[in-house]
């Protein structure tokens, strides 16, 4: 079982306002370990029924919500901070368990979940509106910004903490109430996320969490005309389809959908750091981001050396069940995400490509996967079009920038790219010229609360994160004063 200074996190009941509901064993969804594909625990599987119920009591709870002032909405935002800071090793231990991720990536998730909750703790305090001229002298014009009122989050699995405090945190400070439906691999993080708001006095209804049928409570939400927002992190596919389920209500969405990243190495990239960027732009999760480097394009001068160097780099990655110490690459979540990277390496061997590192289930079996570098590859290969999400390192050789920029944006994604390069000019040349949302340059980590985190293209809508987050969850509201 697992080990937790607080067992009462370990929660399993879905909130619908002031109900608690407990799964009835034949109905529940197990959540296992990927790691083990023990059963962690069983949560509710609810549908459309409950799903509704809880829009009720958002709806319900939101006038008194909305009402409050910003500074007593922070109050309890900071509160609910201080709570998940303080439970940190026991959110990362659910995290772990459920998800897969080293222990030390799991920790550092919860930091980073618990810093958007800080950041929009603050950024609610400066909801300001505006006074503007108008063109006749008797009039005023007042901008201010409102709630947008009860909203919705769907959140994957691969970030089971930060994927839901970058969106509850801003609709909350903003005054907006929402229900989430968590990832069924790993609602236990959200539930204990919600127990902690619930102790830091965020009253029932603000938050709901429904666990359960993706399509059924999808639909509802996304058709549910109470419902003015909906905000959805997963694939590309499924983002689609709730954008097109949305038209039917014009709901406001925020979508972060799936990337294709590039990670250029030029030849006067300091190549020690390049490594060590793509390390953690390509392992970090087992490959399991949204912007995770995709296709990594190396400059023919330095293109043998990288790959040397990356390989030795990839050959100290420890594979093992993340809790275990020292481990630094868990499983995969599930037996779909390794078939999805078989059939890559496939696919990329077949064309040609050159099989450097790994290319096998691990030996410890289940879902655990070699750590894999390509070399060799090409555009016309599945690699070099479909995001992986796993831990392959696929190569492409380029000969010059203008090459390279063309390659790098032939994707219909566009959320994160990153590249290597000392020459000042070419840094702005390029970073310009990329089509993507975040840019990282000369770095492999791009995520925090302060940056707007979003996709251009089909890797979405909206920002998180950063002081633009907030605006998600917020509608203009225009007063035209005459007569004065
Ligand atoms: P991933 O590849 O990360 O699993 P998905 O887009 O399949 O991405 O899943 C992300 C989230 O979307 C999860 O919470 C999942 O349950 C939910 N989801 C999956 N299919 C649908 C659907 N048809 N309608 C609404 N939500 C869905």
């Amino acid at each position: 079982m697992l080990d937790l200074a607080d067992a009462t996190l370990l929660q399993t009941s879905c909130r619908i306002g002031s109900r608690r509901i407990m799964a009835s064993d034949a109905l529940g969804i197990p959540v296992r370990n990927p790691a083990t594909g023990a059963c962690i625990a069983s949560v509710p599987r609810l549908g459309a029924a409950a799903t509704r119920d809880a829009v009720v009591a958002a709806e319900v709870a939101l006038p008194d919500w909305r009402a409050r002032s910003a500074k007593q909405r922070s109050v309890l935002l900071h509160r609910w901070y201080e709570l998940v800071i303080a439970t940190q090793e026991d959110l990362a231990r659910i995290l772990t368990a459920e998800q897969g991720k080293p222990l030390a990536e799991a920790r550092g998730e919860i930091a980073y979940a618990a810093s958007f909750i800080e950041w929009f703790a603050e950024e609610g305090k400066r909801l300001d509106g505006q006074v503007l001229q108008h063109p006749q002298p008797d009039q005023r014009i007042l901008v201010l910004r409102q709630p947008v009122g009860v909203t919705a989050a769907i959140t994957p699995w691969n970030f089971p903490a930060a994927m839901i405090t970058r969106k509850v945190a801003p609709a909350l400070a903003a005054g907006c109430t929402m229900v989430l439906k968590p990832a069924s691999q790993t609602p236990l993080t959200a539930l204990a996320l919600a127990e902690l708001a619930s102790r830091a006095g965020i009253p029932d209804g603000v938050l709901n969490v429904v666990t359960g049928s993706a399509a059924e409570i999808g639909d509802e939400l996304a058709n549910n005309p109470v419902v003015r927002k909906l905000s959805f992190t997963g694939s590309t596919a499924v983002g689609r389809t709730l954008m097109a389920k949305c038209a039917g209500t014009i709901k406001k969405l925020s979508l972060e959908l799936g990337g294709n990243a590039p990670f250029i190495v030029f030849d006067d990239a300091d190549l020690d750091a390049a490594v060590a960027g793509l390390m953690q732009a390509k392992f970090r999760n087992a490959g399991q981001t949204c912007v995770c480097a995709n296709r990594i394009y190396v400059q023919d001068a330095v293109y043998e050396r990288f790959a040397e160097e990356l390989a030795r780099a990839m050959q100290a990655l420890q594979l093992g069940n993340g809790m275990d110490a020292g481990i630094t690459q868990g499983p995969l979540i599930d037996e779909a995400a390794v078939r999805k990277v078989e059939e890559h390496i496939a696919d990329a061997l077949a064309q040609g490509a050159q099989l450097r590192v790994g290319g096998q289930r691990h030996a410890l079996g289940g879902t655990f996967f070699q750590p894999t570098l390509l070399t060799g590859v090409n555009a016309g290969m599945l690699i070099a079009r479909e995001e992986t999400f796993g831990p392959v390192a696929p190569l492409f050789r380029f000969q010059d920038e203008t090459e390279v920029i063309r390659q790098a944006n032939a994707s219909e994604f566009g959320l994160a790219a990153y590249f290597y390069s000392r020459d000042f000019a070419r840094i702005f040349r390029v970073a310009e010229a990329l089509e993507s949302g975040m840019v990282g340059v000369n770095t492999g980590l791009i995520s925090n609360e302060v940056g707007p985190f979003g996709g251009i293209k089909q890797s979405g809508l909206g920002r998180e994160g950063s002081r633009f987050g907030i605006d998600e969850y917020v509608e203009l509201k225009y007063l035209c004063l005459g007569g004065l």
